[in-house]
């Protein structure tokens, strides 16, 4: 019999709380098979503490953590993640917006053998036109800039397996987007979609501010782009300045007039400019080995393994 582990991030979910535990208990009780609820009470400052501590006084399949202050949903995912002990690790919305029969069909995907099953949204109500534009946007400027496959269309509504969750656990690094995690970590993956029903209550509460820190999260720790850039575009610098050159020798010996001794001055910066920016792209390939050195992903992750000890 399998046991499946609930995570959810709340962040002042007082009016949703009590809509998720009477939608969510009765699905799950249903399966007859075991499962844990596990809030992470992301340091709100409304009556979530309260209600979560009642709801785990009532049911002992409620666990809750609670955050010495706000860190953000993907520290809450995170600590869900280390204190799930289930086969499969389900994360969810406190607000229904990952509707609680759709996890079913989750769990159906990974009993037929997927690892990861990702929540993929066909219809997004409720979401304003400057949401949807900028999640367009973000995934395919990340999709591009890091190569990984990072499910469009899908937020944090998936199933882990426990390979996966514990695959995930051991990437060391700080600043995480769970979503590219999901995509680097590699394992059977597959979706199911669902439409998107606005939030059973409350506001939504990611700001500007806190999208721009997702967004970051979901970059800098999975390409070294940026890093590498400068050394392309001095090589880029650099050889424009060799061919004005060549040009330049090449229309002198043929005496043919072209702006006198001033115009050598721009292919001159431009190889001194090429100079420098190489010089810097070269730290710059250090400073990405060192980062990804503390960085500390596994440097591999295993699926199975063959008459080698589990
Ligand atoms: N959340 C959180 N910490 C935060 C912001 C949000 O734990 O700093 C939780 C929130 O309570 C909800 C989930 O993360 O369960 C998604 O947040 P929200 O519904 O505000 O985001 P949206 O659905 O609008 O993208
Ligand atoms: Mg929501």
């Amino acid at each position: 019999m399998a046991k499946y582990s609930i995570i959810v991030p709340a962040y002042n979910e007082e009016k949703s709380l009590h809509f998720f535990y009477d939608a969510v208990t009765p699905l799950f009780n249903g399966l007859n098979e075991e499962y844990e609820i596990i809030f992470v009470n992301d340091g709100s400052i409304d009556g979530t503490k309260g209600i979560l501590k009642e709801l785990a006084n009532q049911d002992k399949r409620v666990k809750v953590c609670n955050f010495s202050r706000n860190f953000g949903q993907q520290a809450a995912l995170l600590c869900g993640m280390e204190h799930a002990n289930g086969d499969a690790v389900i994360a969810m919305d406190a607000d229904l917006q990952d509707p609680p029969e759709v996890a079913l069909e989750m769990i159906e995907k990974w009993k037929e053998g997927y690892e990861i099953v990702h929540g993929k949204r066909r219809k997004r109500k409720g979401e304003t036109v400057f949401k949807r534009t900028t999640a367009k946007l973000f995934y395919g400027f990340t999709r591009k800039i890091t190569g990984m496959d990072i499910q469009r269309n899908s937020g944090d509504f998936k199933l882990y397996d426990r390979k996966v969750v514990n695959a995930i656990l051991s990437m060391g690094e700080h600043d995480r987007l769970l979503r590219a995690q999901a995509a680097w970590v590699g394992f059977k993956q597959t979706c199911v979609e669902f439409d998107r029903p606005e939030r059973i209550a409350g506001a939504s509460h990611y700001t500007v501010k806190k999208m721009v820190k997702l967004a970051e999260a979901g970059v800098f720790p999975n390409t070294d782009y940026t890093l590498t850039l400068p050394i392309k575009l001095g090589l880029l610098l650099g050889f424009a300045s060799v061919a004005c050159f060549i040009a330049f020798i090449v229309l002198a010996l043929n005496g043919i007039a072209f702006g006198g001794l001033t115009a050598w001055l721009f292919p001159t910066a431009g190889a001194l400019t090429a100079v420098v920016l190489v010089c810097q792209g070269l730290a710059n390939i250090h400073t990405s080995m060192i980062y990804k050195e503390v960085q500390n992903r596994p440097k591999y992750i295993l699926s199975d393994k063959y008459n080698l000890d589990e």
